[in-house]
């Protein structure tokens, strides 16, 4: 397959961007929550298992522990009950209760509305901050999961170096360098919701996939793609 030029990339980009917003019109994060510290402990619980999962424990664990000093005061025991179905329950009642702690000690028990100090809390990585920022606060932010990984490399929307590993902040900075910031987190959310809905991990739904005609991954548009793609 030739090389693709950057303009012919970032024009495809814009076309397959426009297809996802007319499939997922009005992208909302799928954790339930009210403030931002609810995000925040949502987000921190959303390692390693589903949204949905988080949804079904965090109503009780809001309704127990409310505010930082609450949860910063909870015994780890009783934490570690009600989140007991997320699994990692024990590393996650920990960054918990560390996060609220240091929440309290360092800002007054309210959520801090910058990258640094988002992430200086304990449990809070950069992909979690830009969830914060993005859907608790309206701050442009791109969080990098693991579709955002996976689709944007089937899709060829950011470069490839074969036999690295995945650079999440690597790859926020390129995506994000060819969209306005008003735009990155409902871009998040539109791939996030095509690894889900189509591109899954082991077997992509090609077929109904909104991308099909233009993803240099689908099987469809590229009989031969087999050959090429590197799912
Ligand atoms: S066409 Fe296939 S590989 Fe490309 S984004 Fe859609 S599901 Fe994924």
């Amino acid at each position: 397959m030739p090389r693709e030029k950057r303009a012919a990339r970032l024009r495809r980009m814009h076309e397959e961007y426009a297809l996802l917003c007319a499939e997922f019109p009005d992208p909302v994060c799928a954790l339930h929550f009210d403030t931002p510290f609810q995000l925040l402990v949502a987000t921190i619980l959303s390692a390693q298992t589903t949204d949905r999962r988080v949804n079904s424990v965090t109503p009780e664990l809001f309704r127990r522990w409310p505010e930082p000093g609450d949860l910063a005061d909870a015994r780890p025991e009783d934490v570690e009950d009600v989140i007991h179905p997320l699994g990692f329950f024990h590393s996650k009642t920990r960054n918990l209760l560390a996060m609220a702690t240091k929440l309290v000690a360092d800002f007054d028990g309210v959520v801090p509305q910058d990258m640094d100090s988002l992430t200086s809390l304990p449990g809070v990585g950069r992909k979690t901050a830009n969830v914060v920022l993005g859907n608790a606060f309206g701050i442009s932010g791109f969080p990098v999961d693991t579709h955002v990984i996976r689709v944007t490399r089937r899709l060829r929307w950011r470069t490839i170096r074969r036999g690295s590993a995945p650079d999440p902040v690597g790859i926020e900075r390129e995506i994000t360098s060819c969209f306005p910031p008003g735009e990155w987190t409902n871009l998040s959310h539109r791939l996030i919701f095509l690894g889900r809905r189509y591109c899954h991990a082991r077997n992509p739904d090609c077929v109904s996939c909104p991308l099909r005609e233009s993803c240099p991954s689908s099987t469809i548009a590229h009989p031969n793609a087999a050959k090429r793609n590197d799912r």
